[in-house]
């Protein structure tokens, strides 16, 4: 069954999509997009589409039975709520609304409609996600007790609507959102407490004040604990992930350098055998474990894109044959644990609460 798309909002992320789908997804085609600025719409002309005078216009095109939204942030709820009562099935770019409250509105006017409406949550098919996740689910690292995710750039916030408080800037949600998807994805328990800080390092102004650097710590309610870290300012970077379990050890350095893995054998271990002499006195406790109780491997990244997997079950929700991969209910949760950290970094507590 052949579907049509047409794309509210075509700045960088909405050509990303455009490109994408053209070029991988063979039963979708994009018929136009409607967006404010009279280059974006013209760019869209030079690449055979039809450029909307509005968003109404688009909306009432019967041909179009999907509709992407990537606008800046706070767009997203106007413009999903009117697709949703225009008729149309809606994939929203993340973070999927600006709060919580703006997401049980809209999931609720898509109850009403009877339409598909779901979030581009795009990173739950990063190959470096998915290794740790794989890794996880295997058992072999045992029972993880502390898993850390960081994106970390130097550069600050790009000079955009992503400065700016009210068009929903800030890494928080624009970062900190994937990174917590990939977390609540992959550990199969509620959250149960929340603490983190979130920084406003070099956004210091009334008009700039978003977030540019945040740290949280999640605790599980089996136990796990996690800790995630988006940065804008950091010249050096920490691994992009660092998996602690009762049985091993796994390090992934960046998103495409694979993962080094150290598994404790089950063997008895001398402590006599290793001592560490720093300037200032030994260590037996710090030293590293001997070769023969350990064994260390590597695991490549694979290369497979699978991310347009992410299209093909969309259509196949539409179609009625599949299930929504990426849930509304999934993203409310992360939603709720951004709301939760920067109540935490504001009170300076540690936020309680089962999500
Ligand atoms: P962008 O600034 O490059 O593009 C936004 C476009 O929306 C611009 O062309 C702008 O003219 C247009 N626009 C602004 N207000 C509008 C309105 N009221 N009506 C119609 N068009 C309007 O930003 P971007 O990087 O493309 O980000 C867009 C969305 O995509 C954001 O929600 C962002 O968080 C998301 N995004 C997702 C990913 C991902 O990996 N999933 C990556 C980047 C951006």
């Amino acid at each position: 069954m052949k579907h049509t798309m047409g794309i509210i909002g075509f700045g960088g992320m909405g050509n990303h999509h455009y490109k994408h789908v053209t070029q991988e997804i063979d039963r979708l085609t994009v018929k136009g997009v409607y967006d404010i600025k009279d280059e974006r719409a013209q760019y869209a002309r030079s690449l055979g589409m039809q450029a909307y005078g509005s968003a109404e216009e688009l909306l009432n095109d019967g041909e179009i039975d999907l509709v992407l939204v990537a606008t800046p942030n706070n767009w997203h709820k106007h413009y999903v709520e009117a697709a949703l009562r225009a008729g149309k099935n809606v994939i929203c770019e993340k973070p999927v609304m600006m709060n919580s409250e703006e997401l049980e509105q809209v999931m609720e006017t898509a109850k009403q409609c009877g339409k598909v409406f779901t979030v581009h949550q795009n990173r739950r098919w990063d190959r470096d996600y998915l290794l740790v996740k794989r890794e996880l689910e295997s058992g072999t690292l045992g029972k993880p007790f502390f898993i850390e995710s960081r994106v970390e750039g130097a550069r600050g916030i790009p000079g955009d609507w992503r400065c700016t408080k009210v068009a929903g800037g800030g890494m928080m949600l624009d970062w900190g959102v994937h990174l917590i998807d990939q977390m609540l994805m992959m550990i199969d328990s509620p959250v149960s407490e929340i603490y983190a800080q979130v920084l406003n390092v070099k956004y210091q102004n009334p008009e700039n004040d978003v977030d540019d650097n945040l740290k949280i710590n999640m605790k599980f309610k089996n136990g796990v604990c996690a800790m995630i870290e988006v940065g804008t300012y950091n010249m050096l970077t920490m691994p992009r992930w660092y998996v602690c379990g009762d049985k091993g050890t796994m390090k992934i350095d960046d998103w495409g350098s694979g993962a080094d893995i150290v598994y404790a054998k089950d063997v008895e271990m001398v402590w006599e055998n290793s001592i560490i002499y720093t300037a200032a006195g030994p260590t037996r406790t710090m030293a590293p474990r001997p070769k023969e109780t350990v064994e260390e491997k590597h695991v490549d990244i694979d290369e497979k894109k699978s991310v347009y997997l992410f299209y093909e079950n969309v259509l196949d929700t539409i179609e009625g044959k599949a299930e929504l991969i990426v849930k509304p209910e999934e993203a409310m949760r992360s939603m709720k644990v951004m709301e939760a950290a920067f109540k935490s970094s504001a009170e300076g507590i540690c936020v309680k609460e089962e999500i």
